[in-house]
């Protein structure tokens, strides 16, 4: 199967998906979208009220701070994977719980294991969390972590930048960083036969 197939019939398995109660509330349901051949997945955590009534992931003020980034470093949405660590919408915007988190992180998993992106970068808590438990953003941000001879790359949420000014020149700057890492991270030698990310150790990249 191709991995536009694959991508396709994880979509429409989300969209129909009762593994978890946010079913209940959600309009439409949101897998992700962007090539299957990219090198990059952009990670969020989960749909918001615009995200939601579109069935597409940050199209909201989180979305179009996320545009601006990724024009920073000459890229639009179309050349990345942006998807959510739950795909349907938290009632009220409220924090993914855990049993939300783990009954979705197989779709998570399968797009990961299709794309086989060169880095991925976590937007926010959640996402960071799905790889780097117990990790503090304010310490990991921008930094590589080599996870299977993928980089993994923890940023805050566009969302709590916009909300934080303090926080915008951060997360510009390590947006910044994404095409070297993406160029370095081809050449690592794990790369060629990784699979799954998840659970495993992380080993911090200090040349990053
Ligand atoms: N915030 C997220 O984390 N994901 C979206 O898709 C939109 C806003
Ligand atoms: Fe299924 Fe994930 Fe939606 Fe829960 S959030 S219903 S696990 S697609």
């Amino acid at each position: 199967m191709s991995a536009e197939d694959e991508l396709n019939n994880i979509a429409s398995e989300v969209a129909s998906c009762t593994k978890c109660s946010l079913h209940h509330s959600r309009k439409f349901a949101v897998p992700g979208e962007g090539p299957p051949n990219t090198e990059i997945m952009l990670i969020g955590e989960g749909p918001g009220f615009h995200e939601n009534e579109q069935g597409r992931p940050f199209v909201g003020a989180a979305g179009k701070f996320l545009e601006e980034l990724l024009a920073s470093i000459e890229l639009t949405r179309k050349d990345v994977f942006i998807t959510n660590v739950v795909k349907c919408r938290p009632p009220g915007n409220r924090d993914p719980q855990q049993d939300e988190l783990n009954a979705c992180s197989t779709y998570l998993e399968r797009q990961i294991q299709t794309i086989n992106p060169k880095v991925i970068v976590t937007l926010g808590r959640y996402s960071m969390a799905y790889f780097i438990p117990n990790a503090k953003i304010s310490s990991i941000h921008g930094q590589a972590m080599q996870i299977r001879g993928r980089l993994i790359v923890a940023m805050y949420h566009p969302a709590a930048a916009l909300h934080q000014g303090s926080l915008r020149p951060v997360i510009e700057a390590d947006f910044l960083k994404i095409p070297d890492l993406i160029a370095k991270a081809g050449t690592l030698p794990e790369f060629q036969e990784s699979k799954s990310v998840n659970r495993e150790e992380p080993k911090q990249l200090s040349m990053f």
